[in-house]
């Protein structure tokens, strides 16, 4: 798996801005047993760079994805992360091993709490989860470093910006359903300024919710 997610780094260099993930990033995915958010049925799959269903029409994102947004995020271990779109658990997994403090948003319940048990089980003591719709973020916990979102939004959620600090980065695929979505990072600089680029094309399942 690795191997693999060198190798689209390689593929895709010019575009991410990146000739090579930041070790720490790398040593996370080495991490992380993948295997354990992957559905049973689909274990000799686990570790294949690719996404797999999870139940509810949703997917595990594909590895060599999880790590590259990751890196884009650019996290420190002091930090404070949120993710919107817990699915598996794995991608906040991914940043557990990575920050201080994760905060995870699922707006279907049954996966949202599935997630909370696997990343229980495993002994994860610096994520905390909730069921709900990511388009408002997590007032009460903002402002973050970083906001991974995973899942595809039809425009950026305004107050995903507002919530990131300053120096803080949102890495969102943005576009229609399932095709020709843009991986875009929005930055936001020490006086509050914002300024975006597109890294890749994506295809994620939809951002839902925002009514
Ligand atoms: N990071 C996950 C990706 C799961 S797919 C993983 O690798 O396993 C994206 C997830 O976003 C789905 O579980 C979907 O239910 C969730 N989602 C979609 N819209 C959402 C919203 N508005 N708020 C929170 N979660 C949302």
């Amino acid at each position: 798996m690795l191997q693999d997610i060198e190798m689209q780094v390689r593929y895709t260099r010019a575009m991410i801005r990146r000739n090579a993930l930041n070790p720490r990033v790398m040593a996370a995915m080495s991490k992380v047993p993948r295997h354990k958010f992957v559905d049973p049925a689909m274990l000799d799959r686990a570790y294949y760079d690719g996404p797999l269903p999870i139940g509810c029409g949703q997917t595990i994102s594909q590895p060599f994805i999880v790590a590259l947004m990751t890196e884009l995020a650019e996290v420190e271990e002091g930090g404070k992360v949120l993710e919107v779109g817990t699915g598996s658990g794995y991608q906040t997994a991914i940043l557990a091993e990575l920050v201080q403090q994760v905060y995870s948003i699922e707006i279907i319940p049954e996966l949202g709490e599935q997630a909370c048990k696997c990343l229980q089980q495993i002994g994860y003591e610096n994520i905390e989860t909730r069921i709900g719709d990511g388009h408002a973020g997590w007032e009460e916990e903002a402002p973050f470093d970083a906001v991974l979102v995973t899942a595809a939004a039809e425009a950026i959620p305004p107050r995903l910006i507002e919530q990131l600090k300053p120096g803080g980065r949102l890495i969102i695929p943005v576009g229609p359903a399932y095709s020709h979505q843009d991986l875009i990072v929005v930055e936001k600089d020490g006086q509050g300024n914002i300024s975006q680029w597109t890294a890749l094309g994506v295809a994620f399942v939809p951002l839902t919710g925002g009514h």
